[in-house]
């Protein structure tokens, strides 16, 4: 092992979780996978294969580069589209590629045009409209000039999207907001209807809304957090728990396991202080592992003396402070341990699991942080 942890990907907890997303979403509506921030941690490179031996031929992502590399890694000449970053640079290389991308304001929507006579090709655009995120998405006084213009270039664009983003379907706090985003949202679709306008997908729905507001799934839904395993939100979980098939309560899988292996064995004494300064004293005499997996490999500090880990197929307990490379757990109840033996940070061993989830409540992160904060050069391998 040249690095201190690896992580693990399973290939078949993506494939049950696109099952899973398929029975939710009518037979027609396209998933859209989204591999933005490296594919929520797990690397485009890895996910892209994954998805489509899994059926997947959309992806989504944050930026142009991300769609480089989906572009890169993609065997089946899958569809790709931008959902926000790009350079006015990158314009004729994505629209020679075919990769779409999200247009939200004049600027953007005039120097596509421009590249699209520039290459002699059709610009693939999203037309983004503003129902209540406020981020990005041309506002309701716009539409008009909108309209104008996207019909004096009909010939050097392809409208390929109708779209928005949800601020919060996760959270039945936002459900007012959530439902006045829906009305707008219709109000701009019918509006180009009634113009004459129409886009080959009408797309709004994120995970959250695909599971709680499903009249938003419409033509593609784009997925990210439940194709990777993870409810959105618990909030989520519990509004779909009751329709779900009683031999099927908990259909979406995690593929992510994260794993080290012990450096060394220490035996200390009781009333030894373990690590730096005194936040830990041993109570008995103990022994402890070092595990090589520290803050600077995405460890959080704040499981000093918090965190659990899985050896031998026990939990055991982080003793001290997480330092930059590594960690100290208490063992001394644990036999047989030896140096080199497996240590799960996150996943499965034997019959205990140590969640994302109850990893990211003792650090109060979010699942979606958490999984991207795993740092790139940490290796992922793919398993079945
Ligand atoms: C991130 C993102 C999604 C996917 O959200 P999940 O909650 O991970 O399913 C969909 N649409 C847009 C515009 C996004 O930025």
């Amino acid at each position: 092992m040249n690095h201190t942890s690896y992580i693990e990907i399973s290939k078949s907890a993506y494939k049950k979780n696109i099952q899973f997303l398929r029975q939710e979403v009518d037979e027609q509506t396209t998933i859209s996978a989204v591999v933005k921030g490296n594919a929520y941690g797990h690397g485009i490179e890895h996910i892209v294969p994954i998805a489509e031996a899994a059926g997947v031929r959309h992806f989504s992502t944050f930026s142009a580069d991300e769609a480089l590399r989906v572009f890169e890694a993609s065997s089946k000449k899958s569809e790709i589209m931008i959902m926000g970053m790009l350079e006015n640079s990158d314009l004729e290389e994505l629209i020679r590629k075919g990769i779409s991308f999200f247009v939200f304001e004049f600027d953007r929507l005039e120097k596509t045009i421009q590249a699209a006579k520039s290459t002699g090709i059709k610009a693939k655009i999203h037309i983004e409209v503003e129902t209540g995120f406020h981020r990005t998405g041309f506002e309701w006084a716009e539409r008009e000039k909108l309209l104008e213009i996207l019909r004096e270039n009909e010939s050097h664009l392809y409208l390929a999207g109708l779209c928005t983003h949800y601020a919060g379907a996760e959270s039945v706090s936002n459900y007012v907001r959530v439902r006045e985003q829906i009305k707008k949202y219709h109000q701009f679709k019918d509006w180009f209807t009634e113009k004459g306008m129409s886009f080959e997908r009408y797309h709004t729905a994120c995970s959250a809304a695909t599971f709680s507001y499903p009249e938003t799934i419409m033509d593609m839904v784009r997925i990210g957090i439940a194709s990777y395993g993870f409810w959105p939100t618990m909030e989520t979980y519990m509004y779909k728990f009751k329709s779900l098939p009683e031999n099927n309560k908990n259909p979406l899988k995690r593929l992510i396991s994260w794993k080290s292996s012990i450096m060394s064995l220490k035996k200390v004494k009781m009333g030894d202080f373990i690590g730096y300064g005194s936040s830990y004293m041993a109570p008995r005499d103990m022994t402890i592992a070092l595990v090589p997996i520290g803050y600077s490999h995405g460890y959080s500090r704040l499981l000093s003396n918090q965190g659990k880990v899985l050896i031998a197929g026990k939990i055991v307990s982080v003793v001290g402070t997480v330092t930059m490379n590594s960690i100290a757990v208490d063992i001394t109840d644990l036999k047989n341990v030896k140096k080199g033996d497996e240590v799960v940070l996150i996943g499965k061993q034997k019959k205990n699991e140590i969640t994302v989830a109850s990893f990211g409540e003792s650090t109060q992160q979010v699942n979606y942080e958490l999984l991207t904060r795993l740092p790139m050069d940490i290796p992922r391998k793919v398993v079945k």
